[in-house]
């Protein structure tokens, strides 16, 4: 599956760094950057409390061949 950040929802709370630190970076200027967009059977139990912890709904999981 690939992560998909809606970047007009997200409010750069960190919530998902905290689930996911692996995966999700809140950077200097708070600005969300993903360190990977796929995911893996390591860090699919991280991602997946990420996703439920955005409270804006903004971290999606989609299909690999899909846009
Ligand atoms: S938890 Fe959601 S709103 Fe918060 S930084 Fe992550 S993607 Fe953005």
């Amino acid at each position: 599956m690939r992560i998909k950040v809606d970047f007009d929802l997200c409010e750069s709370n960190g919530l998902c760094e905290a689930m996911a630190p692996d995966v999700f970076e809140l950077d200097d200027d708070d600005f969300l950057q993903l360190h990977t967009e796929q995911t893996t059977a390591d860090n699919i139990d991280a991602v997946n409390q990420a996703v439920a912890a955005c409270p804006r709904a903004a971290i999606s999981l989609v299909e690999d061949d899909e846009s």
